[in-house]
């Protein structure tokens, strides 16, 4: 499945089930959320992640958690150190505030256009570059995936998920370059 670029694609998967995202031509974040294919109420939370995982990245063999602190997924293989859990999807609003753009595409339109919800969690940012100093300070850095880099994900549990490739043209987020994902089974 193709994701275009500032775009979004919602799918169902099965509990077991392994598939891939890849980033095509390289230095394009993913924004990842995922719900209980039983109850939408069970949704991915970074935070929990944060907490069982003790630690605000996400690293290759840990599992991403659920608001109810039950496994949705485990990042199997990932060609880069690792993956942000900080930042929120971009927005109409973040657009707004910080480049004074209006009506700019954005993860969180396309996702709850998708996904036919209004609200969505905080997402799991893949080949998002981010770091953390000692005093607290975050820094956005280009993503290190190349053209063709995949992160395997494996479902803990029937799942919706819903996945965007990143809309921020703005910044080094995406190598101030929008471009598209691949989903594979
Ligand atoms: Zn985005």
């Amino acid at each position: 499945m193709k994701i275009d670029p500032q775009s979004a694609i919602v799918f169902d998967v099965l509990a077991g089930q392994t598939f891939r995202i890849t980033d095509v031509e390289g230095k394009q974040v993913a924004d990842f959320v995922c719900f209980s294919a039983q109850d939408f109420s069970e949704e991915l939370s970074t935070k929990t992640t944060i907490d069982l995982n003790n630690s605000i990245f996400l690293y290759e063999g840990n599992s991403v958690f659920s608001n109810r602190y039950e496994p949705l997924f485990t990042l199997q293989k990932s060609p880069v150190p690792h993956h942000d859990l900080i930042f929120p999807a971009c927005s109409t609003s973040m657009f707004q505030s910080l480049y004074s753009t209006r009506n700019h595409p954005s993860c969180r339109t396309n996702l709850t256009k998708v996904l036919e919800m209004d609200h969505i969690p905080d997402p799991v940012n893949f080949f998002m570059n981010t770091s953390v100093d000692s005093t607290g300070k975050i820094q956005v850095h280009e993503p290190l995936s190349g053209p063709g880099d995949s992160v395997v994900l494996s479902a803990e549990k029937d799942l919706r998920v819903g996945i965007a490739a990143c809309s921020v043209e703005e910044s080094c987020c995406n190598g101030f370059d929008c471009t598209g994902l691949e989903v594979a089974f």
